[in-house]
Formats: C-alpha cells, sequence, structure tokens
C-alpha cells in the first residue's frame, strides 16, 4: 500500500471543515483536524484533532508539523447579520489565522496549501441590482469588497499569490457563494440565510407569517455542501493557482427561497418583512464559465434537494432540542 498523504484542516470543527475531514478520510488520506473547538453535532472523522488557537503563531507550528497539504477554513465568521456588526473582531482573528497559518506552512514545507476565500471579495458597485450579471473571477478589481469580512479576505487573497511567487508556497484559492447543508450552524447569530429560513420554517405552524430580513427581492445563489466539498477536492488536485468561485449559478431571490423551504416542509408560511436589518448586497450570482473549464465540472445537486435534506435535518435538531411544537412538526 502506498503511502498515506499526511494533510491538514483548519477550522475542522467547523461546517465546511467538517464535511472535508470525512471526504478526505474516504479517500485516503492521513487527516489532521485542528480547530478552536471540537466538531458540534457529530465526532470528527480525522486521524488525530487538536484543539488549538490559530491566531497564535507557535499553534500553527505545531498544527503543520509533519503535514504535506494544508486545507485552511479556520476563521471567525458567520451570516451577513454577524459580519457586518464585528468588523474589527473578524479582520483582527482571520488575519493572525491566516498569516501565522501559511507562514507556518512555508517554515515547514507544506507541498500545498489551500485558502478559502469568499463571493464576498467581488465588489459593490456590480452587485447593486437584484438582477445582477454573473461575477467572473476578474471581476473582483478594481477593488470594492465588502468591507471588513471581504478585504481581510482580498488582501489573503493577494498573500497566497505572493507566497507563491517569492517563497515557492504551491496555493490554491477558492471563492466560496453560499455553502449550505446540514452540520451547518443554524441558530445563535452567526447562521446563514438559507439556515435561518430553515429553522424559521420549522419552528412556524402551518399558516403562520415569518420575518425576512429587507423585502426579500435580494438574489443570492446556494451551493449544497457536498458540491462544495467536491470542488475543493478537485481544485486541489488541480494544477491551477488563480482564485477560483465555487458555488452555483442559479440565482433566486430570498422570498424565492422561503418558499421552497416552506415547499419542502409542507407549510404554507408567510412573510413579514424587517426594512431595518442588513441584507448585504442587492444581488449576487457566480459565473461558473472558468469553473467548469478547470475542474472539468461543475455542482450536481439541485437546490431544492439540498434545502430539503437541509430542513429535515434542522428539524430534527430542533424536534431533539425540545423546541418543536405538535403542530409545526410537517405532516
Ligand atoms: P464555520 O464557522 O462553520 O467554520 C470555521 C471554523 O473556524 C469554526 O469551527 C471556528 O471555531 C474555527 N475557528 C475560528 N477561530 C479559530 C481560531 N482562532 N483557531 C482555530 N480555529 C478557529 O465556517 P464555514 O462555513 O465552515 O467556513 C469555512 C471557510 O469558508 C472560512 O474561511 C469561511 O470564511 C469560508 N467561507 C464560507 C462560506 C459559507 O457559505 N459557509 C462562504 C464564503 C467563505
Amino acid at each position: 500500500m502506498s503511502k498515506q498523504t499526511r494533510v491538514l484542516v483548519t477550522g475542522a470543527g467547523g461546517f465546511i471543515g467538517h464535511h472535508l475531514v470525512k471526504r478526505l478520510v474516504n479517500s485516503g488520506y492521513w487527516v489532521r483536524g485542528v480547530d478552536i473547538k471540537e466538531p458540534e453535532y457529530e465526532a470528527t472523522a480525522a486521524h488525530e484533532f487538536h484543539v488549538l488557537d490559530l491566531r497564535k503563531y507557535d499553534n500553527c507550528l505545531e498544527a503543520v508539523s509533519n503535514i504535506e497539504e494544508v486545507y485552511g477554513l479556520a476563521a471567525n465568521m458567520g451570516g451577513i447579520g454577524f459580519i457586518e456588526s464585528n468588523k474589527g473582531v473578524i479582520v483582527r482573528d482571520n488575519t493572525m489565522i491566516n498569516l501565522h497559518t501559511i507562514e507556518a506552512a512555508r517554515v515547514q514545507g507544506v507541498k500545498r496549501y489551500l485558502y478559502t476565500s469568499s463571493a464576498c471579495i467581488y465588489p459593490g458597485y456590480r452587485q447593486n441590482e437584484a438582477a445582477v450579471t454573473p461575477l467572473r473571477e476578474e471581476d473582483a478589481y478594481p477593488a470594492e469588497p465588502e468591507d471588513g469580512y471581504g478585504w481581510e479576505k482580498l488582501y489573503m487573497e493577494r498573500i497566497c499569490r505572493h507566497y507563491t511567487e517569492d517563497f515557492g508556497v504551491d496555493t490554491r484559492v477558492v471563492r466560496f457563494h453560499n455553502i449550505f447543508g446540514p452540520l451547518g450552524t443554524y441558530d445563535g447569530g452567526r447562521e446563514k440565510s438559507p439556515a435561518a429560513i430553515c429553522r424559521k420554517v420549522a419552528l412556524a405552524e402551518d399558516g403562520d407569517a415569518i420575518e425576512v430580513w429587507g423585502d426579500g427581492e435580494q438574489t443570492r445563489s446556494y451551493c449544497y455542501i457536498d458540491d462544495c466539498v467536491e470542488g475543493i477536492y478537485r481544485l486541489m488536485r488541480s494544477d491551477y493557482r488563480e482564485p477560483l468561485n465555487l458555488g452555483q449559478d442559479r440565482m433566486i431571490s430570498i422570498n424565492q427561497l422561503v418558499d421552497m423551504v416552506s415547499a419542502a416542509a409542507g407549510k404554507k408560511v408567510y412573510r413579514t418583512h424587517d426594512l431595518t436589518k442588513p441584507q448585504g448586497v442587492r444581488g449576487r450570482n457566480s459565473d461558473n464559465d472558468r469553473l467548469r473549464k478547470i475542474l472539468g465540472w461543475e455542482p450536481q445537486v439541485s437546490l431544492e434537494d439540498g434545502l430539503a435534506r437541509t430542513y429535515r435535518w434542522i428539524e430534527g435538531e430542533l424536534a431533539k432540542a425540545g423546541r418543536l411544537t405538535r403542530e409545526s412538526v410537517a405532516a
């Protein structure tokens, strides 16, 4: 049997990192997971799991020791409500985590390094309309990213470029577009729109109204977690070093998202709109031309299917926590 490649997944206690660990273990890698906390909903599949604060350089050195490839997913982050009201903490923590991790990887001679960027790096001036033109990778400049979180992501993309050019660290940069699925945060303030809407619909009774942030006409595309980890895997095995979108290119409004979740739940749910709540950009969609060309693949799971699986999982978690009334459970 050939020697297993030893990889590190940072943020392995979080949503995407936890799923990625499972995917890599299933593909035969030896995996070390690191996070500041253990996974919340099920045990890790990693061969080793270290609880470490990656803002500290010494911890990063420990995390990358004897590692050939790093998948960097650790970040202090959340949905739009969280990132708009915690900019200082986010840029401080994520700058420390990312710079210390890539520097430790360089020092330890890591062969390949993945940085997880975001659609939040795209300029606000390209996203002012709900009927937005899908965002191509080269649209990132001239830069006007999401304040705080998006600036740090774009800055770190540049760091990866410089570490490749000047130090020979072989980097990959992926820009996620709204990843969702089971085992993601669904409550507490850091959750994203699909999980928040699944929770609200699950807690509602048939014929109830749920609150939507903004007028609900803002648009997004959403990508199911299984496609996300498949795309990460393919990008890491490719020789492509420029930033690459990873998302679905089917754009819908938040109001349509509510209707899809209601359909998955088998409930009629009405909407109220809180126009004082943050909505982020008006419209956002991924242009997947380059993704298809580079990876020879694109996300496969339909939004309806992914939302149905996510809804069932969140409903199940709420039921376990005793938060569902008998009436709120779908027939
Ligand atoms: P997540 O919050 O579920 O996971 C991030 C993990 O990082 C958490 O488990 C957290 O505990 C850990 N972490 C935070 N501070 C740490 C520290 N100091 N030391 C060690 N670990 C620390 O988020 P996610 O959705 O899994 O996101 C993973 C990556 O993908 C992040 O870089 C995020 O910015 C990026 N991303 C995600 C999305 C999305 O839709 N989920 C979109 C764009 C980009």
